[in-house]
């Protein structure tokens, strides 16, 4: 798949030890505390399954999938849940995990759609921020990298499904993402 990359941001070693990073600032603040993780589907799914092992407080995880409507490499603002977590998260101490925050219209739809049920506390934690593209003013609580403004993929992180299974972070060539296509995008 090397043919299609233009450049690797970051390479395995690298998010490994960025997610050990993250996986002990987060044990220390959740510490005598029990997290309730929600992944969001499907981008996050190989840095949750990372982290988590890098938590050492006790948790439960639960996933959730949403849906934006617009252009594949950009966000249209409009989010709805296509797949709900199965917890209540009454009272609870929750931890929404992203792949990637660019607008910030997905992850402020999450936080708003999740404190109205309560929780007892609500933080974000994405492995990529791309502040540059922000429409409103959002910072996650827990930040993997700040990214210029390129699209990515690996790690979880896909373009038209594909790529998820690299192990690395890396820049498409723009001739493979050029060729926008329009419709629903389903699953982050
Ligand atoms: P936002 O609502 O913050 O604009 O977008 C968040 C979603 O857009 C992410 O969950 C992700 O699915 C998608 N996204 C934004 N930038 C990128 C990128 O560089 N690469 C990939 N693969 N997805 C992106």
């Amino acid at each position: 798949m090397k043919e299609v990359m233009a450049e690797v941001l970051f390479s395995p070693e690298a998010i490994a030890a960025r997610v050990k990073e993250l996986g002990a600032q987060i044990s220390k603040d959740y510490e005598g505390k029990e997290l309730v993780v929600v992944g969001v589907l499907k981008g996050s799914l190989l840095f949750m399954a990372d982290l988590i092992r890098e938590i050492k407080t006790p948790l439960r995880y639960d996933l959730i999938a949403v849906s934006s409507y617009g252009a594949s490499t950009s966000s249209s603002g409009i989010v709805r849940i296509i797949k709900d977590i199965d917890v209540s998260i009454e009272n609870e101490h929750v931890l929404v995990i992203e792949d990637i925050v660019d607008t910030g219209l997905t992850l402020r739809y999450l936080i708003t759609t999740l404190s109205s049920r309560q929780p007892a506390s609500l933080k974000s934690c994405v492995l990529l921020d791309k502040p540059s593209r922000r429409k409103i003013e959002i910072t996650p609580d827990y930040n993997g990298f700040v990214i210029p403004d390129r699209f990515v993929v690996g790690y979880g992180l896909d373009f038209a499904q594909r790529y998820r299974q690299l192990p690395m972070i890396a820049v498409l060539k723009p001739e493979v993402y050029s060729a926008e296509k329009n419709g629903e995008k389903e699953g982050n």
